[in-house]
């Protein structure tokens, strides 16, 4: 790729702010809470314990692009309201999955943040759609999608205007099936050196199991990485989706005491 907006050669490193979280600074930034908002007593109580750990925005998915029609999609538009009325009694930026363009308006009064999950990456209209906002934008990676790909997705938001995006390596399919994805830090390293957006990695979807989000949460930051989104919930087992990669919230302080040592050597 040549003379394209998210080259480093095109400008200074792009730091994306999120309400006064500012990622792509010297400070890792976290993301965490549960894969899908669930009602307003969870959230509420998930966000308690997040604000009271440091993390620095509040996830949650209010539509969610499931695998099986049947499955739980969300609480959209309730969702919505849950996420945000925790957001503000904790004081925490809020990032939330957008699925479609016809949605983004009402997402923004919400959200601070919007996600483009991995099946939408190549969405081009949503992806131009963003871009016509100034909203920050988590870009995940496409689950086949190549780092040139991924990297043309973050062109097309910008081309449209909107320099705010953060990429999210969230694994890639593979023949591997211990694993549910395989967590790919050669486009951490890769981003880190060549680009000049900021790089989440979510070591939750990366892996599908909870026993080796830490491992791979130090391997994230090792590799270069700007912050970690981290699915946590107060009861794991209990979570209406993704429970098998979702950590507890003693796990993910342990993550963030080590991410903070880590941050000080690196
Ligand atoms: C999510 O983060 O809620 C999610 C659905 O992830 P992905 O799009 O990476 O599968
Ligand atoms: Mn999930």
């Amino acid at each position: 790729m040549k003379n394209l907006l998210v080259d480093k050669n095109s400008g200074d490193n792009i730091q994306v702010k999120v309400r006064d979280v500012i990622i792509g600074a010297q400070e890792k930034t976290i993301i965490s809470g549960p894969c899908s908002v669930e009602s307003l007593d969870t959230m509420m109580k998930i966000g308690r314990e997040l604000k009271a750990l440091g993390v620095h925005i509040l996830r949650g998915g209010a539509f969610k692009p499931r695998t099986s029609p049947y499955d739980f999609q969300g609480l959209k538009d309730d969702g919505l309201r849950i996420l945000s009325t925790v957001g503000k009694e904790m004081n925490l930026p809020i990032v939330t999955e957008v699925m479609d363009a016809r949605d983004i308006e009402d997402v923004l009064k919400y959200a601070d943040m919007l996600q483009i999950g991995s099946r939408n990456m190549y969405n081009y209209t949503l992806l131009k759609e963003v871009g016509k906002t100034k909203a920050p934008i988590l870009l995940k990676r496409g689950l086949s999608a190549t780092i040139s790909e991924w990297l043309y997705a973050a062109e097309y938001i910008m081309a449209a205007g909107n320099e705010n995006v953060v990429l999210c390596e969230r694994g890639i399919r593979t023949f591997e099936s211990y694993t549910r994805n395989t967590l790919d830090l050669n486009s951490v390293a890769v981003a880190k050196q060549k680009y000049r957006i900021p790089v989440i990695v979510d070591p939750s979807h990366g892996t599908g199991l909870r026993e080796l989000v830490s491992t791979m949460s130090v391997a994230s930051i090792a590799a270069g990485a700007d912050g970690l989104m981290i699915e946590s919930h107060i009861s794991p087992d209990n979570s209406v989706s993704d429970a098998r990669q979702t950590v507890s919230m003693e796990t993910l302080g342990r993550i963030m005491d080590t991410v903070r040592k880590l941050e000080t050597v690196l």
